[in-house]
């Protein structure tokens, strides 16, 4: 702590939204409960501003392998499959950067919210450390997927692991985690996300708010969210549903389509939705009040981005499920099918008479509120950040004798 302050340095590749989402929302956490400001946190996209080419394009090229599946399941698979080569190729790459990068922050604790950010910093602060330049930092991975995981999230030398899900600890004791590593709270969510909502149908979603987000009151209302980058087939899928809805229940529904960054389909959806008679339509682009259309919904369509789905558990919201990608977000599907608050299908017109019939019948919208209650962790961030700071100290006290 060289001014006095404490640093923390939180690891993340832009790859998808969701790993800052996370490092924000435990940032967040951490500075309200030291409000004294005693520490500094500082959140960096490691290998986009420090990796050689072509990491430093990891994040760019996302978007592209999202649209292309294949591409994504040769990465995901060929870096499970080829570790070591992998694992000394980016040392050799990489190596004096990271320690550059590192050694100049200093940190005296380092949190890791992407599987790409454990081996290279762990070797990296084990170096300096031998050399006399920067003494270890603590170390932390904070596992942002939720049904399943790659293996390089996880990595024997931490300090600390925090999982989300059972089936996350799974691949973690796999990998050779000890039970006194593995610390299971669930996702760091927005501040917004740290209260639960109420059972869906025991309490209806207040107008005053639906009125407040420009909706209409007394309407069963949908939801649709396109991932933080809008990838997805979005626009096909509301136009299905809001037809589906006119002719189901004829102006009882409403369908709120969240296009994310995605301004051509939004464009495209708000240029045809006067034709949709029977059914009211909202298109928005990117939103930072999910958790209040969360909360006005009664259900949810979207893609299984971990951190969205566990926003939906928190806020009680029965949700369909429209893709994944390959690899860890299958894992995604099966923690909402299997904890019975939402099902899943690739086909517009399946999710469409699937929330078509959700929404004629209380009941079952009901349970499956419920159900999604019943896995929410809203005060997930908060008990994370809590050990966190508890390591932080720890290791600033111990460095001072
Ligand atoms: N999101 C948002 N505003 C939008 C669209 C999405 O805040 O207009 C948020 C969403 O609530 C979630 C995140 O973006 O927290 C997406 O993360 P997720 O893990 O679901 O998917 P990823 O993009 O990381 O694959």
């Amino acid at each position: 702590a060289r001014d006095g302050r404490k640093r923390v340095l939180m690891l993340v590749c832009d790859t998808g939204g969701g790993h800052r989402a996370s490092a924000q929302a435990l940032e967040a956490a951490v500075q309200t409960l030291r409000p004294d400001g005693d520490v500094d946190v500082k959140i960096l996209d490691i290998w986009t501003e420090h990796g050689v080419w072509p990491y430093n394009k990891m994040a760019a090229g996302y978007p592209f392998l999202c649209k292309h599946p294949w591409t994504w399941r040769l990465a995901y698979y060929s870096s499970m499959f080829c570790e070591l080569p992998w694992v000394l190729e980016t040392r050799v790459r990489n190596g004096a950067k990271f320690k550059r990068c590192i050694s100049d922050y200093s940190p005296d604790l380092v949190v890791s919210l992407h599987p790409l950010t454990q081996h290279l910093p762990l070797h990296v602060m084990r170096s300096l450390d031998s050399e006399g330049i920067l003494e270890k930092p603590a170390f932390a991975t904070v596992c942002t997927d939720l049904g399943s995981a790659h293996p390089s999230w996880f990595v024997k030398g931490v300090d600390a692991c925090f999982v989300p899900s059972d089936a996350v600890r799974r691949v973690a004791t796999r990998r050779g985690l000890s039970v006194s590593q593995i610390k299971q709270y669930g996702l760091p969510v927005r501040r917004a996300f740290w209260k639960a909502s109420e059972q869906r149908g025991v309490s209806e979603p207040p107008a005053k708010l639906k009125a407040e987000l420009g909706l209409l009151p007394d309407r069963k209302t949908v939801l649709v969210v396109g991932g933080g980058d809008g990838v997805g087939a979005l626009g096909k899928i509301v136009e299905t549903t809001a037809k589906q809805l006119a002719r189901d229940m004829p102006n009882a529904a409403q369908v709120v389509a969240i296009c994310g960054k995605n301004k051509v389909v939004a464009r495209q959806l708000e240029s045809k939705k006067l034709a949709w008679e029977g059914v009211h339509v909202e298109i928005r682009g990117f939103t930072s009040t999910i958790s209040d259309y969360m909360e006005a919904a009664h259900c949810l369509i979207t893609k299984a981005g971990p951190g969205t789905i566990a926003e939906a558990a928190i806020r009680g919201l029965p949700t369909m499920l429209s893709s994944h990608l390959p690899g860890q977000e299958a894992g995604n599907v099966q923690f909402v099918v299997d904890n019975g608050f939402g099902e899943y299908s690739p086909r517009p017109k399946k999710i469409a008479s699937t929330v078509s019939a959700w929404l004629q019948d209380d009941e079952g919208l009901r349970a499956k509120s419920g159900a999604a209650l019943q896995v929410a962790a809203p005060h997930a961030t908060r008990l994370i950040a809590v050990d966190l700071l508890e390591m932080l100290d720890a290791k600033v006290v111990k460095s001072a004798k």
